[in-house]
């Protein structure tokens, strides 16, 4: 937990969120301003600033963190198969587009158009 992070808030039922998974390690909520049909953020539970703090030693939780979001995806509405998919982002730095400083993974999708802000950059 670090003082005044709002998504440490978050993770710790301190302030509401639109939960869609909990477990030991990651918490997982609908982004409040979504930029598709689909829009999630998932969250490891102990405050990392950013990618720019990961280390060798975070691979395995960072892996476990991918690893759910097909799962995820499939459950909150993300098209299955080719034809489907999602979109996952980590924004990272100021010059990254990150925002808040809590490393998060968007995870974007559901039938097209999205928001511009959710398509690739130029
Ligand atoms: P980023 O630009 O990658 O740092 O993304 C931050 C995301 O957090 C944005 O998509 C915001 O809409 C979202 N966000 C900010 N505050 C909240 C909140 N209280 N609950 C849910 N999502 C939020
Ligand atoms: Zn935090």
């Amino acid at each position: 937990m670090s003082d005044n992070c709002l998504f440490c808030k978050i993770a710790k039922g301190d302030i509401p969120s639109k939960k869609a998974y909990e477990d030991e390690d990651f918490f997982v909520f609908h982004d409040i301003n979504p930029a598709a049909p689909v829009h999630l953020l998932v969250i490891p539970k102990h405050h990392v600033v950013s990618m720019q703090a990961v280390q060798a030693d975070d691979a395995q939780w960072l892996g476990r963190m991918m690893a759910l979001a097909p799962k995820l995806a499939q459950e909150n509405g993300c098209t299955p198969g080719h034809e489907g998919g999602f979109r996952l982002v980590i924004n990272t730095g100021i010059e990254g587009g990150q925002e808040i400083d809590h490393l998060h993974m968007h995870i974007i999708g559901g039938p097209r158009p999205w928001d511009k802000r959710a398509a690739p950059a130029a």
